[in-house]
């Protein structure tokens, strides 16, 4: 998508000409993006063209970028206040009568900053998406607090920060910024962003980024030091605020946001697990993220934001549950739904899966879908990650929990039964691993994958040898997986559950025994898992964590830990217990 089919316009301003683009019907409200540092209006592509559908959508080039015109002379040409200026000329233009929906980016979203704080705008804007960009005067009293009352923790802050901030200093010094962005630096850009920030594409960024670069390097020397040294202090904000906070952005500190409830109180607050050029690398959760905030502001009703633990962090993030229709499955779905994702309930069952998508709704999930498959079938799961593709995007926390159980000696379990009991929970791994894992290195942008592996991964037992097999190699793939994929952000976690109540002992099948025994069997098994009485929800809660924290394995139960530190400190001890027959 690019801004392409716009229809374009010149406004007038101060001097210059801005080169604005509008997609979408003007009878709509507008959305009004503003793009950053060195960019042009065409960072909003992506973004632009997913939100054109429901809004009157409008990108103008800042002026001395893109196809907008420079003021002479460029020093003090760039102001805020006369930045200002032209944002009002443009919304004068697109939108006469009705306030508009601001959206900024970076340098974007730092003159945004000014326009939704300054008395003239007041009634013009009606709500303000800021992205990798802080207010001037809010990072100017951020500075002043921690300079003033210094504590080992604030001082630490100013100097992570600073260190971040490298770039605005070479920014400063006169003409070698011009030079070296309309010479090596500007030649080289394109493929800087691509490989350092995985921007996609070949038509970002546009060819006047060397210009762009160069009159822009005034954005920083007319603002940043006056603005820093004597920050306004009555910068509120007049409009309803959204914060959507990259955590992996290298140019800015999450922490730059500690104090935005005295700037803009009860701004929504999105975090990301992504780098600094959200527009062109995750545009679908951007699109998504501003269309419900701006709907939300139009409709006069409170932005839908879920409050679940671990919310801040998986908030919007899509996430696909194999085995979601039952046990471990369908609690680690409602979990996730609980901390505000957008949840795929996968199952072989399809009323299940369908159940566990309402329960996730249920929970808090901002949308849940529930699709059928089989993850033994490869077919099947091809067709799977076609569908989620096209119609959900890139998953970005993918959990391989489908398994069944098998119970027998080895000389009971015939070649079928291995093939079955493999397929499920080695091969569904591998499948989901393989498909879903590459389209997540593909995009470039981290993610995580969870293996529900089992503490039979790694505790023998004569009665499990084809569980514990599939559930060792569970184990062994996930960290082997964990080695290559870390270069690329993407994390991987085996999760070795020991005794947990769920469906799995009234389904596993039991062999080597007639029919009645296994029956037996099963209702005892299902029995004294009731009795150990352990929530698969605790398992659900641990998976989270797991994510969070980026653990290669988590060993859940105290049997499980158990059997963890034998099998690593006495050895001998669990072989000998792997040889008494089971209690079942
Ligand atoms: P569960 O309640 O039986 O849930 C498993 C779900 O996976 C069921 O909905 C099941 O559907 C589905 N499933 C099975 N085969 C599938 C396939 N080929 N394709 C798609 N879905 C399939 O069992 P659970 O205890 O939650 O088990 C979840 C995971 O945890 C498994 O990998 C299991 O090995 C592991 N685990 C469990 C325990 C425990 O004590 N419960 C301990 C350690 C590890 P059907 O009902 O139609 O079969």
């Amino acid at each position: 998508m690019t801004l392409t089919g716009a229809r374009e316009r010149r406004v007038r301003t101060g001097g210059v000409e801005l080169c604005v683009a509008e997609l979408g019907d003007p009878e709509q409200p507008t959305v009004v993006l503003v793009h950053g540092y060195p960019d042009s209006k065409e960072v909003w592509s992506e973004v632009a063209g997913r939100l054109a559908g429901r809004f009157h959508v409008v990108s103008y080039d800042v002026r001395g970028h893109g196809r907008s015109t420079a003021p002479e002379p460029l020093r003090g040409g760039f102001t805020l206040e006369k930045l200002t200026d032209d944002f009002l000329a443009v919304v004068d233009t697109v939108s006469p009568d009705r306030p508009v929906h601001l959206v900024g980016h970076d340098w974007g979203s730092v003159q945004s900053w000014e326009f939704v704080t300054v008395k003239r705008t007041e009634g013009r804007i009606a709500s303000f998406t800021s992205m990798s960009g802080p207010s001037l005067d809010h990072f100017g009293h951020w500075i002043k607090q921690r300079v003033s009352r210094p504590t080992p923790r604030r001082v630490g802050q100013l100097l992570g920060q600073g260190a971040k901030s490298w770039y605005v200093y070479l920014l400063h010094t006169p003409v070698l910024p011009e030079l070296a962005w309309r010479g090596p630096l500007g030649r080289r850009w394109p493929g800087i962003l691509r490989r350092m920030e995985k921007v996609p594409g070949d038509d970002y960024p546009t060819p006047s980024l060397p210009a762009d670069a160069a009159h822009g390097a005034w954005l920083y020397r007319d603002n940043i030091r006056s603005r820093l040294r004597h920050p306004r202090a009555d910068a509120r904000a007049h409009a309803p605020v959204q914060l959507i906070t990259p955590v992996e952005d290298v140019f800015l500190s999450p922490r730059l946001y500690d104090d935005l409830e005295r700037w803009a109180p009860g701004a929504i607050r999105r975090t990301l697990p992504a780098g600094h050029w959200i527009p062109r690398t995750r545009p679908d959760q951007l699109a998504d993220w501003i269309t419900e905030f701006v709907t939300s502001v139009e409709d006069e009703r409170p932005v839908p934001v879920a409050s679940g633990r671990h919310a801040d962090r998986f908030g919007g993030q899509l996430v696909l549950v194999t085995g979601a229709g039952s046990g471990i499955g369908r609690a680690a779905a409602c979990a996730f739904g609980e901390a505000g994702a957008r949840v795929v309930a996968v199952d072989r069952d399809t009323e299940s899966a369908v159940r566990t998508a309402e329960l996730a709704r249920l929970s808090g999930a901002r949308r849940a879908w529930a699709e059928t498959a089989d993850v033994s079938d490869e077919r099947s799961m091809e067709k799977l990650a076609e569908r989620v593709g096209e119609a959900y995007g890139v998953v970005d926390v993918l959990v391989n929990n489908a398994g069944i159980g098998l119970s027998g000696s080895f000389f009971a379990t015939t070649t079928d039964d291995w093939r079955e009991v493999l397929d499920v929970n080695l091969w569904g791994v591998i499948h989901g691993c393989r498909l879903f894992g590459r389209l997540m290195a593909e995009r470039g942008q981290g993610g995580h994958i969870v293996n529900i592996a089992s503490a039979a991964a790694y505790q023998p037992s004569k009665a499990l040898p084809a569980y514990s097999t599939s559930k060792a190699a569970v184990l062994m793939l996930s960290e082997c997986l964990r080695a290559e994929l870390a270069g690329q952000g993407i994390g991987v976690s085996a999760v070795c559950p020991g005794f947990v109540h769920t469906n799995i002992t009234s389904t596993a099948r039991f062999v080597g025994v007639d029919a009645a025994e296994e029956q037996r069997r099963r209702g005892r098994a299902t029995r004294w898992y009731g009795l150990r009485g352990y929530p698969p929800e605790k398992v659900a809660a641990a998976i989270l964590r797991a994510v969070v924290r980026d653990q290669a394995v988590v060993h859940i139960t105290p049997e499980a830990r158990g059997a963890r530190l034998l099998s690593r400190f006495a050895p001998g001890a669990l072989r000998a217990i792997a040889r008494l027959d089971p209690p079942l």
